[in-house]
């Protein structure tokens, strides 16, 4: 079938909307989605840009929310009409797969960097077509059905799209990685769209002391409107601000990192954690980064350093819990997103690059009432996304 889609060619170029053509009928564990709206998050850049290995040309976008309308044979618990989130694929049989650790499913470079089908197929004919399982940076898409979440019809596509990756990994890694709680005192460095997300869940979860890192003055002031309780700005010789708050805490009990940055990763991990203290990186870093740590220090301070992936969640059990938090009020996700027209695709990705939007949304009908709720991102903050 004939479908609209945007189409990274070269790195570090325009995407071009183009028509070019589906497969029709989803694979057995496969469904086929209209789009609504699909976030754009600082992967699909990296991968555009050539950071990461997946082959172009290709269809990007890994935030997707859509309607099925076509479903594979094997595909359970979902059907035509349905409205989905599409987190990211994985297979759903792995031993990851099957202990709720999708995020390190044996398949996943094959889905999420390479953009192909477990057969090395793509159902974009010779552009890569599956990045992530979906990609929905088109007017329909093939996804793989293993981490599709359904999605109520008063819930606004717009809003929910970040939780399929971005704020789905800030959140998780804060809740269920780091899993803090009342009496800890934790640090976000970075306050993207992933970092502002793990601020809003420290405050869900009863951190009494949150501390925003990050090199601009609007960001940090929208994370203390979204639940820190300190901040610290940070410039190019590093995180010396963090410095005299933490050491009024006596050290932080626990830390993440979304910047991928190696000397705000050691510094933090080194000078700011506590004894026993733990730290998890969730930022995507330049091929080449690397970390140097002493190691007797390592050893004598008992801390604990580890990455994660998607905060380690398993979307079909935690964008529930986030939807949860949206509907009592908890989660001001309309503070972080704003929405464009999808073939205004450049000019989103322009302002994220520029600091003018935390979260862009793309929004495939602008006209739909239930597809257009949003507000924009707060008009007094210039905001830098990501890494
Ligand atoms: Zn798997
Ligand atoms: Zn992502």
């Amino acid at each position: 079938m004939r479908i609209r889609a945007a189409i990274a060619r070269r790195g570090d170029t325009r995407f071009s909307i183009e028509d070019c053509i589906l497969a029709a009928e989803p694979q057995r564990r496969e469904v086929r989605l209209r789009l609504l709206a699909c976030g754009i998050c600082h992967t699909d850049l990296a991968a555009r840009d050539q950071h990461l290995r997946t082959p172009l040309p290709a269809v990007l976008g890994h935030e997707g929310v859509g309607v099925i309308e076509a479903i594979g044979s094997e595909v359970t618990g979902l059907a035509i009409g349905q409205r989905v989130l599409a987190s990211f694929g994985a297979c759903g049989e792995c031993p990851s797969c099957t202990s709720h650790a999708p995020a390190y499913c044996r398949h996943l470079a094959t889905f999420c960097l390479l953009g192909q089908r477990l057969d090395g197929s793509s159902p974009i004919g010779q552009l890569t077509g599956h990045f992530f399982g979906q990609s929905s940076f088109a007017t329909h898409a093939i996804v793989a059905s293993t981490n599709l979440v359904p999605l109520a019809e008063d819930l606004p596509p717009a809003l929910m799209a970040p939780l399929a990756c971005g704020f789905l990994t800030g959140m998780s890694a804060m809740a269920q990685v780091l899993a803090v709680g009342p009496g800890h005192a934790v640090s976000v460095s970075g306050c993207g769209g992933v970092g502002l997300a793990a601020v809003m869940a420290a405050r869900i979860m009863g951190c009494e002391r949150i501390l925003a890192i990050d090199l601009q003055p609007q960001r940090l002031q929208l994370a203390m409107e979204l639940g820190a309780t300190a901040t610290a700005l940070a410039d190019e010789q590093g995180i010396a601000a963090a410095h005299p708050i933490v050491a009024g805490w006596e050290g932080l009990t626990h830390a993440l990192d979304t910047t991928g940055a190696p000397a705000v990763i050691e510094a933090t991990f080194q000078r700011l954690l506590r004894p026993r203290g733990r730290m998890v990186c969730a930022g995507v870093a330049r091929p080449d980064a690397t970390l140097t740590l002493n190691h007797n220090a390592l050893m004598l301070s008992g801390k604990t350093l580890r990455g994660t992936i998607e905060g380690d969640a398993d979307p079909v059990q935690f964008v529930p819990r986030m939807i949860d938090w949206y509907r009592d009020g908890l989660l001001p996700l309309e503070r972080l997103v704003r929405t464009y027209p999808f073939e205004a695709i450049n000019d989103a990705v322009a302002d994220m690059s520029a600091g003018r939007v935390i979260k862009p949304v793309l929004v495939f009908d602008p006209s739909d009432p239930s597809n257009a709720p949003v507000k924009s991102a707060p008009s007094n903050a210039t905001v830098v996304d990501g890494p």
